[in-house]
């Protein structure tokens, strides 16, 4: 199979990317390095069946050339990270809404079959756990910059599926609950990979809020095969899943589980919201999706346990830092 992958040298494009290619599939990337890095695909890059460009989504042209040599394609190229949708609402926005429409458009023109990635935020400040994909979204107002990246992948959700009722393009939607795993940058807010930068340099921990704030970590390998059955199971094209895993973890248990397992002294420091973001932010209290949907349609449930995740992202941000594992 030939697959696209938008925004292949990001976290979850370049596991996807490496799993394809172990497969024997040919990949396709496009990337405009904005949150991705090359780092992230240096390992692939002359492997047979294996081709990058650095562009933009936002490139009519060059999108429709990829997705008509593609089988298939999967759009994962946007704004994401708490930090930079605060800081960036204006790029985060267009960055979403227009790269969908470009990706969309281009795979009308002849039916083909798109995955768009959407996010567990578009559930919003719902307080009805598990979130489950038909449920009603309850974003916060327009004058919060949060919402504004859960609004706009719901825009993208709509307009997938509106092309699929409409114009008869196949697209499954993914909306990703926190995903982690190694190569997962702490640049943009992410929690865990900052967790176990403090705590491998002996920093203290920042742990925003009361700490009891709580979120379900997956690996991300299981999103990435969570994806691959989806697109290979005809009953899930035209549905939308949520795709993670329903342990739940509150950041001050995380903050310690980090520490432990990088075994460090770091102290755990609770740092008040408006210290940790700027005006405009709203956390949420408990995100859990309902992941039942994916596991009748797929048999799949992704469940790599919190343990293994965070000594994966541990042992990652050690080697990134130049640091030696200690043998136990
Ligand atoms: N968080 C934290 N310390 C950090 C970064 C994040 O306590 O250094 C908290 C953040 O306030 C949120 C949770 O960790 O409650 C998850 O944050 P992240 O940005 O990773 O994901 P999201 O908020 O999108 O679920």
């Amino acid at each position: 199979m030939n697959v696209f992958i938008t925004g292949g040298c990001g976290f979850i494009g370049s596991h996807l990317a490496e799993r394809l290619l172990g497969r024997g599939d040919r990949v396709m990337i496009l990337d405009d390095l904005s949150t991705g890095a090359m780092e992230n695909i240096a390992h692939l890059v002359g492997r047979p069946g294996f081709e990058y460009r650095i562009g933009t989504a936002l490139d009519a042209p060059l999108v429709s050339e990829f997705v008509d040599r593609a089988d298939l394609t999967v759009h994962l190229a946007a704004a994401v990270g708490v930090r930079l949708i605060v800081e960036r609402p204006v790029h985060t926005i267009e960055t979403n809404v227009r790269a969908t429409e470009v990706v969309l458009a281009a795979a009308a023109k002849k039916q083909r079959p798109v995955v768009v990635a959407s996010t567990s935020e578009v559930y919003g400040k719902s307080a009805s756990v598990p979130f489950r994909e038909e449920q009603d979204l309850q974003l916060g107002p327009t004058s919060h910059s949060r919402w504004a990246y859960a609004c706009s992948k719901a825009l993208d959700e709509w307009l997938a599926l509106a092309y699929a009722s409409e114009k008869k393009v196949p697209v499954v939607i993914t909306r990703f609950f926190n995903t982690v795993g190694p190569r997962q940058t702490g640049r943009y807010g992410m929690v865990l990979p900052n967790f176990a930068q403090q705590a491998l340099r002996g920093e203290p921990i920042t742990v925003f809020g009361n700490g009891q704030q709580s979120r379900c970590f997956g690996h991300v390998n299981d999103a990435v095969e969570a994806l691959l059955r989806l697109v290979a199971t005809p009953a899930a094209w035209g549905q939308v899943f949520n795709v993670g895993t329903t342990t739940e973890v509150s950041m001050l248990d995380l903050a310690r589980l980090v520490r432990d397992t990088a075994g460090s002294s770091s102290e755990i420091r609770l740092v008040p919201y408006d210290e940790a973001y700027p005006p405009g932010f709203e956390d949420m209290m408990r995100r859990v999706p309902d992941v039942s949907r994916l596991e009748r349609v797929t048999g799949f449930k992704p469940e790599t346990p919190l343990a293994q995740i965070v000594r994966d992202v541990v042992e990652d941000q050690r080697a990134r830092l130049g640091l030696v594992t200690v043998p136990a």
